[in-house]
């Protein structure tokens, strides 16, 4: 018994001291990120909020469920575990006494059972995860494995510890229950098969039960120390890092830039002092470390992601590795507490702290810039990783740094950026042509010439696209005929709206969307507007949740939020039918970022003849277009092109009409329907369109505003000059 005791305790106090130091070496490189009061501010204000996604996504598992096969495996281990911490107690007691039973609940039949029950749970959860990993292996399905990239050698080790785990509990129980040391007299099923299969050895039972408590310790503490070596660690951190997300995700807006943890002032901020962006690894903040601790490498955000799928370099899942093995190799260096310490390290830890965050080959950088440019900011990885790690934040982080500090961006959207500056639009055109639309309208839109009034209700964001490009111009005209039909009152700013900033911020150029920002945030204040309907997700995710980090708080709408509320209060009445297949494609400000996923089907649902088919990648798993992210001024030539990968699933539902609540998304679709038609893959008569398209042909408009009223139609027509077409950068 003495030598049981003994060497249960070493065993302990080694792995204690192994696991602990190397637990305090990743706390101190940790604290060499920058501060994020934020983080814990949000959780001081929304303690409800951090309570509640530990209850549902750390206890309850809810994204991991989310994939049914995997996420039901993952679940039976992790519930397993936290029974079997009971077992774990009572290991440590059997090594003082044989007959050692927990206080009070530890000879009840049903825990008994509950222990055994979980732990063949958590057996029947590691084969399947080897099945997965068996039917996912890189080495045979490349890069559509979502393990591609992945440690898969560690993966198996953890697989081989959790089983040792099980069996070694198993059998020291089943020996127990033969030498009359076992607390539960019933119910605990599996180790009493296991007893039976023991019982032959008669005497021996005594010697196997000693032997596998020890074994069962060691391979615990064992795991222990490798959890901390691993990207196992996310089974201690991971709570912690969804603790500390931001609420109610890392969607929607963009964070500030932040130097020290506080909002960068451009005004007093300089390059050499503040932080601009992550220009090296510990420009992350705190919580941007933990990211980078916690990662699974389960690679559901790669899966997810459209750049990765079409073949681009770009992998969220690999810009988490690439930066964590990064920071882990230049540790020493961040660590050592004075010069001559550094001096000392070896050459390739030195070597390892020169590196640039973001360069190429030749720079060895760390991110190549094919990977960082080619996000499109869908937000697909964010919204699938189960531990709520923030890509989009991380490669914002480094656009920042690259656009203000190194100047080194696609050269193509140099003039979209040059264009905002100076002329407030994209495509540098005049801001009186933001007025052209409202001359084909056969009624009066009235523009906002000083405070708009309590008679205006809206203020109607036409956003860049809408007012200048023309094929979203017809969407705009649109909007303006069903909220004219409707009798909602109205107004627009005409040539005092500017560009939101939505590029140049996606694109990493804080500094102008901060400038045209405020801008159009003293408009907007100026005409005393309260509620905003934008037809433009870029701009509604802007003004409606960004502009607020300004001080510009209004009541935002998307326009079909808007129409689907005038629809179903019987204002507008689709009548006219529209006999057709109709297929949505959800945009991602609108779906993912902001959840808005029903209003649109809702006034599909209510326009008759309309059969809706649903995309396989559709609402919270739809799929990029492409052109977010400041990627529609980009040249896009690596892999195949995001919109004909959508246009390609779209066609596989065969529809007659492609449907959409984005000008963006129009474009993009719209330019790959026209490649396929001209391929011949796709007919003649394929359409994208606006939402509000179909519901203005279907609308009885009244005879004196519909008679005259030039409802859009949705024939193609040349790009207005000065657009991306025209100007040589096209998406497409
Ligand atoms: S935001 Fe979209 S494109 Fe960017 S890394 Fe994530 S999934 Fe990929
Ligand atoms: S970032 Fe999240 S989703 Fe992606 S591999 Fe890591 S844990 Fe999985």
């Amino acid at each position: 018994m003495a030598l049981r005791i003994i060497i249960g305790l070493v065993l302990t106090v080694i792995a204690a001291v192994i696991a602990g130091r190397r637990l305090w070496w990743l706390v101190r490189l940790g604290r060499t990120g920058q501060p994020a009061p934020e983080r814990v501010a949000s959780l001081r204000e929304h303690p409800g909020q951090g309570a509640e996604t530990q209850v549902t996504q750390v206890i309850g598992q809810r994204k991991l469920l989310q994939w049914s096969v995997p996420g039901i495996a993952h679940a039976l281990t992790f519930w397993g575990f936290i029974v079997l911490i009971l077992t774990i107690i009572e290991a440590y007691g059997d090594l003082f006494s044989r007959h050692f039973a927990i206080p009070l609940i530890g000879t009840w039949a049903w825990v008994g059972f509950l222990e055994d029950l979980f732990a063949v749970a958590v057996l029947v959860g590691i084969i399947t995860f080897a099945i997965i990993r068996l039917r996912n292996n890189p080495r045979r399905e490349g890069r559509s494995s979502r393990f591609a990239g992945s440690h898969t050698g560690a993966a198996w080790i953890v697989l081989l510890g959790i089983f040792l785990v099980i069996a070694t509990l198993l059998i020291y129980r089943g020996a127990q229950i033969n030498t009359g040391d076992f607390p539960y007299p019933k119910g605990a099923f599996a180790s009493q098969i296991v007893g039976h299969w023991l019982h032959p050895l008669g005497a021996a039972n005594m010697g196997i039960e000693t032997t596998f408590v020890l074994l069962q310790l060691a391979v615990i503490l064992a795991f222990g120390i490798f959890v901390t070596y691993s990207k196992h660690l996310h089974i201690a951190i991971a709570p912690l890092n969804v603790l500390f997300a931001r609420r109610p995700n890392g969607l929607g807006p963009l964070e500030p830039m932040r130097s020290g943890g506080k909002v960068l002032d451009f005004e007093e901020a300089d390059p050499d002092e503040d932080v601009f962006g992550i220009g090296k690894i510990e420009d992350l903040s705190w919580k941007g470390m933990l990211d980078l601790a916690t990662c699974t490498e389960c690679g559901r955000c790669q899966s997810q992601c459209p750049a990765y799928y079409t073949g681009k370099p770009l992998s969220p899942k690999m810009i988490i590795l690439e930066l964590r093995d990064h920071a882990f190799a230049k540790a020493p260096y961040l660590l050592a507490d004075s010069d001559d310490a550094r001096a000392a390290l070896p050459d390739a830890v030195k070597a390892e702290a020169e590196r640039p965050i973001v360069g190429d080959e030749e720079a060895h950088g760390v991110i190549h810039p094919d990977e960082l440019w080619s996000c499109t900011n869908c937000g697909a990885c964010v919204e699938e990783c189960p531990v709520d790690i923030e890509h989009i934040d991380h490669i914002t982080g480094m656009r920042r740094h690259q656009v203000l500090v190194e100047s080194a961006f696609p050269a193509e959207a140099a003039t979209m950026l040059k264009n905002l500056e100076n002329k407030g639009n994209p495509w540098g055109m005049g801001e009186n042509k933001r007025l052209e639309w409202i001359a084909e309208l056969d009624f009066e839109v009235p523009v906002v010439d000083g405070p708009i009034g309590d008679e205006v209700e809206y203020l109607f964001w036409v956003g860049c696209a809408g007012a200048l490009e023309d094929r979203a111009k017809k969407t705009t005209k649109a909007i303006a005929q069903l909220l004219h039909t409707a009798g909602v009152s109205f107004a627009v700013l005409g040539p005092a709206e500017a560009c939101t900033g939505d590029p140049a911020r996606r694109m990493g150029n804080e500094f102008v969307y901060s400038m045209l920002a405020q801008q159009n945030i003293e408009t907007l204040n100026e005409a005393g507007v309260k509620k905003i309907v934008a037809s433009c997700p870029h701009c509604f995710n802007t003004i409606a949740r960004e502009y607020p980090q300004l001080g510009g708080n209004y009541e935002v709408m998307h326009h079909t939020q808007l129409l689907a509320r005038l629809v179903a209060d019987g204002r507008l009445t689709p009548v006219s039918p529209i006999e057709e297949k109709i297929t949505y494609h959800d945009p991602c400000f609108l779906g993912r970022h902001n959840r808005v996923f029903t209003a649109p089907r809702e006034i599909m649902e209510q326009v008759p003849g309309v059969r809706a088919q649903e995309m396989h990648r559709c609402k919270e798993r739809g799929f990029c277009c492409g052109a977010g992210g400041a990627r529609m001024w980009m040249e896009e030539r690596i892999g195949k092109r995001i919109n004909t990968e959508r246009i390609d699933e779209a066609l596989g539902t065969d529809p007659d009409t492609i449907s959409t609540g984005c000008p963006f998304c129009l474009v993009m679709l719209g330019d790959a329907v026209a490649a396929k038609k001209g391929s011949g893959e796709a007919k003649e008569s394929l359409e994208v369109v606006d939402v509000a398209q179909l519901l203005v042909r279907s609308v009885q408009v009244p005879a004196t505003v519909g008679a005259a009223a030039p409802v859009p139609d949705t024939a193609p027509e040349e790009p207005a000059a000065g657009t991306a077409e025209a100007d040589g950068p096209a998406p497409e």
